[in-house]
């Protein structure tokens, strides 16, 4: 492998100081990114944190960039300026080693959910513990069964993704992204394709997930809904800045042109 050049890395915050609601720690912060794909800018200076014991949701329509962000604090995608840390690293100078350890304390719900079809709901849920963590098979079967049992889905172990609705693959993917225990748990549009209310039991999950274990979550979604049913912490995304942010009720009354006219298409002003 290649030598990496190693940034010191940051002195982690106390656990009482990651607890303390006056001074939160962010667990992921964008800070001035800029990324283009070819001559397309999509980021054009974000600044992003998710603090530590909070819920930040991140707003945008279709296209403006949300999937991508996260993805660049994923190390999943390159960016071309500024500044993307992840628990306390810059994550366009991790080495291999460290970004598979960072990778233990987050997790991720992808939009799709994206299960592997030809595994169980068991199976799908010990992935990584059994194939990253390469943890022993007792410790997988206590955790797949704490975690189907948190999102709902105690029974359903042994069936096919094939065989649930999309609001159960939607939980069997909740119950995937929380088996190894992260700290931080990223949410890519947890309710799109959803009825209202297997996205209401989605988003109360998202919420006991916070309230309950503590994790800090970062969302996007284009759900204006959703968004204000999970946020504690919310940020609006258009044509590559945040154009507005702080909690639910400051961005209910910015007078962003922008952000007015999102609101009032669902309904929301
Ligand atoms: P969102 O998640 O907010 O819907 P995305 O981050 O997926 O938006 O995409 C933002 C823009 O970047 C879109 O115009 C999309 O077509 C473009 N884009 C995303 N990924 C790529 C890629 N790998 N190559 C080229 N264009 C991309
Ligand atoms: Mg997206």
């Amino acid at each position: 492998a290649p030598v990496a050049t190693v940034r010191p890395v940051q002195p982690q915050p106390s656990p009482e100081a990651q607890r303390s609601p006056s001074h939160p720690q962010a667990l992921a912060a964008l800070r001035g990114v800029r990324k283009s794909f070819g001559r397309r800018l999509v980021l054009d200076g974000v600044d992003l944190e998710a603090k530590a014991g909070q819920v930040t949701v991140v707003l945008g329509g279709s296209g403006s960039g949300k999937s991508t962000m996260l993805r660049i604090l994923l190390g999943l995608e390159s960016y071309d300026a500024g500044s993307a840390r992840l628990l306390g690293h810059e994550v366009g100078e991790l080495t291999r080693a460290q970004s598979r350890a960072l990778m233990l304390q987050i997790g991720v719900l992808f939009q799709f959910g994206a299960l592997f079809d030809s595994m169980t709901v068991n199976e799908n849920v010990g992935f990584a513990l059994r194939h990253v963590r390469r943890a022993p098979e007792a410790e997988i079967a206590e955790r797949c069964a704490l975690n189907l049992r948190r999102v709902g889905l105690a029974d359903e172990g042994a069936l096919y993704p094939a065989e649930l609705s999309g609001g159960m693959r939607k939980r069997v993917a909740l119950a995937r992204a929380l088996a190894h225990g992260p700290k931080l748990l990223f949410v890519d549009e947890p309710t799109t394709g959803l009825d209202p209310l297997s996205a209401r039991s989605i988003n109360q999950l998202i919420l006991e997930l916070n309230r309950e274990l503590g994790v800090t979550i970062l969302c996007i979604t284009h759900d204006i809904g959703a968004a204000f049913e999970l946020a504690d912490q919310m940020t609006m995304l258009h044509e590559g800045r945040m154009i507005a942010t702080g909690p639910p009720a400051t961005l209910r009354e910015s007078a962003e042109p922008a952000l007015r006219r999102f609101l009032a298409a669902a309904g929301r002003s």
